[in-house]
């Protein structure tokens, strides 16, 4: 590890004024993901802005919105009741996610910027464009058991690790921002990017920005939601295949609403919008879960190690929704 300096804010505008007294500054979390990078030397600030004393509260609007501050720590989100009772596809998502210890540490904002986790990009030996851009991907030619088969390119085929994120995505969230030029809010389908040929540019957030607090709009069916996460081992391993998904279904069986979103599989987690128009109107069937799955997974493509992926995702989505239908309104 190399040296570096720290500092701790106390306001979002401090964090920013911070971030610009030095070329190679980050933002701190809970720092389990990015302590690990500055380890492997993959990542080396100069200086280290600590950010968890910011906004830490979980409030609710009078038209049910929820407003998560961006150092919320995982576990206390995944606990929260109104969390628990109106989305539990964000809660359950939470807790599928590392293990007690990380999830007491990591943040929202650290969770939703952590990196792949590529054995490649971790390894300063391998060829990683993401690292170096231009220095090639040995992920493609190599070990890709873990890798993206949506949304990847010939420059780079990992995938965001979050499981917060799957559910968020699928929730419709907002990520709010505060960086040198002000105030924005970006929906969280549009902040991290596709790898095209630029796989180094991860997100939409201009330099020094923070993610400062992330919203939640009020989601009348979101009651009937889950999170289901495929993987090697029962715990403390990232998906191969997830699914968060919530579903509305009318008196006469039919699918009057759904949300639907993927992890594991793409790089960056994965809002099913071919899914969820093959589904809205549709009887509430198994075949009509498997054409949405099929229809979700046209475009899939597999590297040598990872296309059992795509059945999975498959499996998987046809799976939960049949879950939720049984779970009645
Ligand atoms: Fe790097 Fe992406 Fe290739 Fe992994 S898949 S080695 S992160 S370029």
């Amino acid at each position: 590890m190399n040296l570096f300096t720290y500092e701790k804010a106390s306001t979002p505008s401090a964090a920013i004024e911070l971030s610009g007294k030095s070329s190679a500054a980050r933002y701190l979390g809970g720092g389990t993901n990015l302590v690990d990078l500055m380890r492997e030397t993959v990542e080396c600030p100069e200086t280290l802005i600590d950010v968890t004393a910011l906004a830490d509260g979980i409030d609710q609007t009078g038209d049910g919105t929820l407003m998560i501050g961006g150092a919320v720590k995982n576990t206390a989100l995944a606990a929260d009741m109104r969390v628990r009772s109106a989305y539990p596809v964000l809660s359950r998502a939470l807790l599928s996610g590392a293990s007690a210890q990380i999830r007491n540490m990591a943040t929202v904002a650290g969770n939703i910027l952590q990196r792949t986790r590529c054995r490649y990009f971790y390894d300063n030996a391998s060829h990683c464009n993401k690292r170096e851009p231009g220095a090639g991907c040995d992920a493609i030619g190599g070990f890709n058991r873990y890798h993206a088969v949506l949304g990847a390119s010939s420059s780079c085929v990992a995938t965001h690790p979050s499981d917060m994120c799957v559910a968020l995505v699928a929730l419709d969230a907002v990520v709010h921002v505060e960086g040198p030029s002000g105030r924005r809010a970006i929906p969280l389908a549009e902040l991290h990017r596709l790898p095209g040929d630029r796989a180094d540019l991860e997100t939409e957030l201009r330099p020094r920005e923070l993610i400062t607090a992330v919203e939640i709009p009020q989601l009348s069916f979101g009651r009937r939601s889950t999170y289901r996460k495929v993987r090697d081992r029962a715990s403390y391993a990232f998906a191969l295949v997830s699914v968060a998904a919530a579903l509305d279904i009318d008196d006469a069986g039919n699918i009057r609403d759904v949300r639907l979103a993927l992890g594991g599989v793409a790089p960056k987690p994965w809002r099913a919008s071919k899914a969820e128009a093959a589904l809205r109107g549709q009887p509430a069937t198994e075949q009509t879960f498997r054409a949405a799955a099929e229809a979700e997974l046209s475009s899939a493509k597999a590297l040598r190690d990872n296309g059992f992926k795509i059945e999975l995702a498959k499996r998987t989505i046809v799976a939960v929704l049949n879950e939720l239908k049984g779970e009645g309104a």
